[in-house]
Formats: C-alpha cells, structure tokens, sequence
C-alpha cells in the first residue's frame, strides 16, 4: 500500500469505525472539550480495556472537575475512584503529581502542543497527540502499538518502533488523516487486524495488504 493509495483504504476505515463504540478520550470529548478530562481519561485508559476507563472517568468527575480538584483529593481516594484501572497505584500518584506541574510549568494551563504536554508527569507521546488531537481539535498522529503494527503490515512504512512510525507518518501522512488516523486504526486493530491471528480472511482491506499479498506468495 502506498500513500497515495490511501484514500479508499480510509473510506473503508471510517466505515467500519462508525459501527464501533468511539475510543474513550473521544467518548469524553463528547460530553466535554475540557482539556483536563480529556487529558484525564487519556492517562487512566493507558494499559486499560475502554468500558473500565469510561466507568472509572464517570466517577472520578463526579468528584475531581479540575485541576484545583486534583490538588485537594487525598491519594488514597483517588486511588479508589479509579480503580480497577490498570496500574491504579502509579496513576494515582502521577496524577497528583500534576497540579503542581501545569502550575509550575504552564502557569495553570493545560498545555495544547505536543512538546509541552510531554513535560507533565505521566504524559508520553501517545497521549501527548491524542488530547492534541482531541481536546484542542488540532493535527497530531497519535501512534500506539495498532498503528504502528498495521502501518508495518500494510506495508504503508518500515519501522521498528512506535516513535520511528510516528515521525514517518509525520513527513509522509497527509495532514486530513491525521486526527482520525488514530481511532480508525485502533478500532480496526482490536476487531480485525489483531495483533495475533489477524482476520485476514474477512478483511475489507485485504485486496490493499502487503502481508495478505507475501502470505499468498509464500504458498
Ligand atoms: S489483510 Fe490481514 S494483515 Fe492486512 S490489514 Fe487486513 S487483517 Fe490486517
């Protein structure tokens, strides 16, 4: 698959992602443009199945509305507020960590750049460019490990890690793919191009796939 052959392969994604439940920060962002919450969901669904994160963000702000929030609630309440969420423990404490660090560093702001957002603890690039993506509604690639695995089967790019995928799609993705290229990918990754056993077989985007097209050659 190259770039330029692109376009109906996201016709096709966006299909089958409008039959999908929306991925947890854009469920958010659907209730609330709220940087803090979308930042909040993004860090609590790392390592987290979706419906755990969504019923976990429900409780949370209920209780915890911003950073003034986070600041007063004692870790140990918060710890129970979001847990079964994975790594509950870390996260607690990480998010405690950052009220005082958007203060520090942004003056109280949540930060809208991915170069900024990296700053505050417990914020990788993955979530740096998805509540860049989400929250502030501007380009960012948000690459996890599904986009960095189907990009590498499509045979869209060649690389080794997340970060390498992320700043190839940067200099060679059209910028009209960028928000979405997430959520279409991981909704994909999940129901069909699996990590293990992908179902090539029922694939709508089998007649694109360089691994269907090696597979075949292999006999
Ligand atoms: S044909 Fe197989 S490997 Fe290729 S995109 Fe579809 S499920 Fe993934």
């Amino acid at each position: 698959m190259t770039i330029k052959g692109l376009a109906p392969v996201m016709r096709i994604l966006r299909r089958e992602y409008e039959k999908k439940q929306a991925p947890v920060a854009e469920l958010v962002q659907a209730r609330t443009s709220d940087p803090f919450q979308v930042l909040v969901a993004t860090i609590l669904s790392a390592r987290t199945l979706d419906q755990t994160t969504a019923q976990a963000c429900r409780r949370l702000f209920k209780v915890v509305r911003n950073l003034n929030d986070l600041q007063r609630i004692p870790r140990e309440r918060l710890s129970r507020l979001i847990y079964p969420v994975g790594f509950y423990r870390t996260k607690a404490k990480l998010l405690k960590q950052l009220p005082r660090a958007v203060t520090q560093y942004f003056n109280g702001v949540i930060p809208g750049t991915v170069e900024d957002l990296i700053r505050l603890p417990g914020v990788g690039r993955k979530t740096a460019n998805l509540v860049v993506a989400v929250a502030f509604n501007k380009p960012a690639i948000c690459v996890d490990t599904h986009v960095h695995r189907i990009c590498n089967r499509w045979g869209l790019i060649r690389t080794r890690t997340p970060l390498e995928t992320e700043m190839a799609l940067r200099r060679r993705l059209p910028l009209k793919y960028w928000r979405e290229f997430n959520a279409c990918l991981v909704s994909f990754g999940q129901s069909v191009c699996r990590p293990i056993s992908p179902h090539c077989g029922v694939c709508p985007l089998r007649a694109y796939c360089r691994r269907v097209g090696v597979m075949t050659a292999l006999g």
